[in-house]
């Protein structure tokens, strides 16, 4: 028996979510999309970095980073880009690159996420980008999920 999905035939989205490929948190980035932001149909590629591919991109179509935003606002309309880095990130050589200082890290990050939303705000100025920075908490032993301005 093939697993048979109810889809509401629509062919528009709210947002686009590029995240990395990391496993560890591709469920609590979801969860946040739906609970906290709101949103419930979003395109969600991941491409290793995030925020790296898009500042490393160059401007043209055939570019993936760019294509995985670029489609999405062509074909879905959607009105919300959203990227989102993480800590630990072997991308960027992990955490090991920052010696294990968390707010060298999430410093590195949101550099990296703001250069990723100026790029991006100036290749689509009517949509809102919005960057997210998701960091472990050691003590409470939660995945917490930063907004990044
Ligand atoms: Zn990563």
């Amino acid at each position: 028996m093939p697993y048979h999905f109810k889809h509401a035939g629509q062919h528009s989205c709210e947002a686009v979510v590029l995240s990395c490929i990391d496993f560890r948190f591709w469920s609590a980035i979801v969860e946040h999309i739906q609970n906290e932001l709101k949103i419930t149909d979003f395109d969600f590629p991941s491409l290793p970095g995030a925020a790296k591919t898009i500042n490393n991109s160059h401007n043209d179509s055939a570019d993936l980073a760019l294509s995985c935003i670029d489609v999405p606002v062509r074909l879905h309309g959607v009105q919300k880009i959203i990227i989102i880095n993480h800590a630990d990130c072997g991308a960027y050589g992990g955490r090991a690159h920052f010696n294990h200082d968390q707010l060298a890290e999430l410093a590195f990050h949101s550099a990296e996420l703001q250069a990723a939303r100026v790029k991006l705000s100036a290749k689509y100025p009517d949509k809102e980008v919005i960057t997210l920075f998701v960091q472990f908490n050691p003590e409470a032993e939660t995945i917490d999920i930063l907004t990044i301005n």
